[in-house]
C-alpha cells in the first residue's frame, strides 16, 4: 500500500528560530524508529514552519500510514515542543491524502464514498489498483476512530458486492415433519378476511385482529408457555419498542439500512414541542381537515431511531458495559410486549407478511456451552408445538443469515461446524402449489449468534468467561397463516391439543 499525505498542525503560537534543531531532530528520530518497525517499507516526512503551522509530507510505501503517523506525532510532539518553547498543538488538517492500494477486481460500475474526494481505478501489470483521494475536510475524531481503515476495506466491500450481489443465504434442509392431513387448499388471507377474522387497515399492510384472531394467539401465547418457556425456565420480561441510534449503531443494524435485511420505520421527535410551535398546523387541520405534509416536515426532527424491528437489539442496554454474575448465567427470557415494525416494500401483501407484526423473542445468553445446548433445546420444543400442538408440516432449514455472515467470517472454525448459525423453520402452504416447487413459509427461526452482541454492547461474565447469546423469533401471523393454510377454517377439522388451549372462539361480527 502507498500513502501520501500533505497535512499541517495547527499551533498555539509561533515557535522561535531555535526550535529548528529540536524539530530536526525529532522527526528523524520519529522516523527512523518507524522505518527500525517496518524493515521492509519506506517511510519518509518532510516538514517546513509558517507562522503558526506546521505543514508535514508524509509518504510511506508499505508501512505505517501517514494518518497513524500524525496520530502519534500529535502525541509525542506535543510532549517535545509544549515543556520547552510553551507552544501547543491545536490540532491537525489534511490538504490532500492519497491511498494506492492493490485490489482484486475491477468495479462494475463506479461509485463514491462518504468522505472520499475521488476514486480512480487503473490496472498495471496484470494487477488492479484503486487510487484513494480521502476528503481533506474529514475530522480529526474520524480519523482517530478508523474511518480512512473502514473506507480502504469499503472498497473492496462494494467492488465484490457488485460482483456477485447480495450473498445468496446458505439454505440446507436438515428437517421434514413429513406429510400431513390438508384440509384446504384456499389462500389463507383471503379465508380470514371472508370470515371477519381479520380486517386490513387503509394503511399498507397493517391488520385488525378481531378477538376471534386474538383469542388464537392467545392460545398460541400458553401453548408457547406450556411446551418451551415453562421446561426451559424462561421469564417473560418486556423490551422497550422504540429504538435509539444507539442501539442499532452496536447492534450493527445501522450499517445494514435499507441494504436488504433492515428496513426500519423511523421515528422523529418535534422540533419544539409547544403549542405556539403547532399552532399553524393545527389551524391548518382544523380548516383543510387535510395534513400538511411540506409544513410538518419541517417542524420534526431528522429519525432518532426507529420502531422495534426485531425485539432484541433494545434489550441489551439492560446489560450494556456490566459484568453478569456467574450465578446469573444463563438468561433466558421471552417477549412478546408489543408489536413490530418493518417496512415491507414491493406490492400489498397477505396476512403473512406485514408491517405491524407480533412477534415472540426468545433470547438467551451464557457460555458458549450453556448457548448451545438452549439453542438446542429450545429448537426442540419449537419442532413440539409444530409437531404436537398445530400438527403443522414443516420442515427445518440451516441457512446463514445477512447479519450472521460477517461475525461468522471471522469464525472460520464455527462456520464449519454451523455452531454460529441459523435454523429456519418452514411451513408448507398449499394453495401455493406443489410441496416440491412452492415457496414455503418461514414461520420461525432460532439461531446462535455467538459473541456478536455481547461484544457489541460491552456484555462481560465474572472471571472472564466467554459469553454468547442466542434468540429465535416467530409471529402469531406467521403461525397461524401457515396453520390456517393447511387446516382451514372450521375446528372440527383441527388438532385436539391446540383446540385444548381456548374454550370457544368469539363469534365473528357480521355485516350487513
Ligand atoms: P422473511 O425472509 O420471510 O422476510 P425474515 O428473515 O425477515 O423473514 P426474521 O427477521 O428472521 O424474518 O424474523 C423472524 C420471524 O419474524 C420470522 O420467522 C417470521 O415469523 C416473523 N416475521 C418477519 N417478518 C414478518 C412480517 N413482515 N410479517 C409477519 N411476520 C414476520
Ligand atoms: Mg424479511
Ligand atoms: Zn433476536
Amino acid at each position: 500500500m502507498k500513502h501520501q499525505l500533505n497535512a499541517y498542525f495547527i499551533l498555539s503560537g509561533e515557535l522561535p528560530p531555535e526550535s529548528k534543531e529540536d524539530l530536526d531532530e525529532f522527526f528523524i528520530q520519529f522516523s527512523e524508529k518507524i522505518q527500525q518497525s517496518k524493515k521492509e517499507g519506506k517511510f519518509d516526512i518532510a516538514w517546513s514552519i509558517k507562522k503558526s503551522e506546521l505543514a508535514l509530507k508524509i509518504s510511506s510505501i508499505d508501512s505505517i500510514s501517514p494518518h497513524v503517523a500524525i496520530l502519534r506525532i500529535r502525541k509525542q510532539l506535543a510532549a517535545t515542543i509544549g515543556k520547552k518553547y510553551r507552544v501547543g498543538l491545536r490540532g491537525f488538517k489534511f490538504k490532500y491524502y492519497k491511498i494506492t492500494t492493490e485490489i482484486d477486481d475491477q468495479p462494475i460500475k463506479e461509485f463514491t464514498l462518504p468522505l472520499t474526494k475521488k476514486l480512480t481505478f487503473s490496472e498495471k501489470e496484470g494487477k488492479n489498483w484503486v487510487e484513494i483521494q480521502i476528503d481533506p475536510e474529514i475530522s480529526e475524531d474520524f480519523v482517530e476512530k478508523g474511518t480512512i481503515e473502514r473506507i480502504v476495506r469499503r472498497v473492496s466491500e462494494k467492488i465484490s458486492k457488485q460482483k456477485y450481489g447480495a450473498k445468496k443465504e446458505h439454505h440446507e434442509i436438515v428437517f421434514y415433519s413429513g406429510e400431513k392431513e390438508l384440509f384446504t387448499k384456499e389462500n389463507p388471507t383471503q379465508l380470514m378476511q371472508k370470515a371477519n377474522w381479520i380486517q386490513r387497515t387503509n394503511y399498507r399492510n397493517q391488520w385488525i385482529l378481531t378477538p376471534t384472531l386474538t383469542t388464537l394467539s392467545e392460545a398460541l401465547k400458553q401453548i408457547m408457555v406450556d411446551y418451551i418457556y415453562k421446561p426451559l425456565g424462561f421469564d417473560q420480561m418486556m423490551i422497550p419498542k422504540l429504538v435509539d441510534w444507539s442501539v442499532w449503531l452496536k447492534s450493527e443494524h445501522a450499517e445494514g439500512l435499507y441494504q436488504g435485511g433492515f428496513e426500519p420505520y423511523f421515528v422523529v421527535q418535534p422540533k419544539e414541542p409547544t403549542p405556539e410551535y403547532f399552532e399553524e398546523i393545527a389551524d391548518y387541520i382544523t380548516v383543510t381537515k387535510t395534513i400538511p405534509n411540506d409544513m410538518l416536515s419541517e417542524k420534526v426532527t431528522a429519525p432518532i431511531g426507529g420502531l422495534s424491528y426485531a425485539q432484541c437489539p433494545p434489550f441489551w442496554p439492560w446489560l450494556q458495559g456490566r459484568t453478569l454474575a456467574k450465578e446469573s448465567l444463563p438468561i433466558k427470557v421471552y417477549d412478546w410486549s408489543g408489536p413490530t415494525y418493518r417496512y415491507e416494500s414491493g406490492s400489498a401483501y397477505g396476512f403473512e407478511r406485514v408491517d405491524e407484526l407480533h412477534r415472540i423473542e426468545t433470547l438467551f445468553i451464557g457460555t458458549p456451552e450453556q448457548t448451545k445446548k438452549i439453542g438446542k433445546d429450545v429448537r426442540n420444543k419449537l419442532r413440539d408445538v409444530f409437531e404436537k400442538a398445530l400438527d403443522l408440516e414443516f420442515r427445518e432449514a440451516r441457512v446463514l443469515p445477512w447479519w450472521l455472515q460477517q461475525s461468522a467470517r471471522e469464525d472460520e472454525e464455527d462456520l464449519d461446524e454451523l455452531v454460529v448459525g441459523t435454523i429456519d423453520f418452514e411451513a408448507y402452504m398449499p394453495y401455493r402449489g406443489s410441496r416440491k416447487k412452492s415457496e414455503w413459509l418461514e414461520i420461525q427461526n432460532i439461531s446462535i449468534i455467538g459473541q456478536k452482541y455481547p461484544k457489541g454492547f460491552s456484555v462481560k461474565a465474572e472471571s472472564n468467561l466467554e459469553l454468547w447469546s442466542g434468540c429465535g423469533g416467530g409471529s402469531f401471523e406467521r403461525f397461524l397463516t401457515a396453520f390456517i393454510s393447511q387446516k382451514g377454517l372450521n375446528p372440527d377439522d383441527w388438532p385436539t391439543e391446540f383446540k385444548k388451549y381456548f374454550d370457544k372462539l368469539p363469534t365473528p361480527v357480521k355485516f350487513h
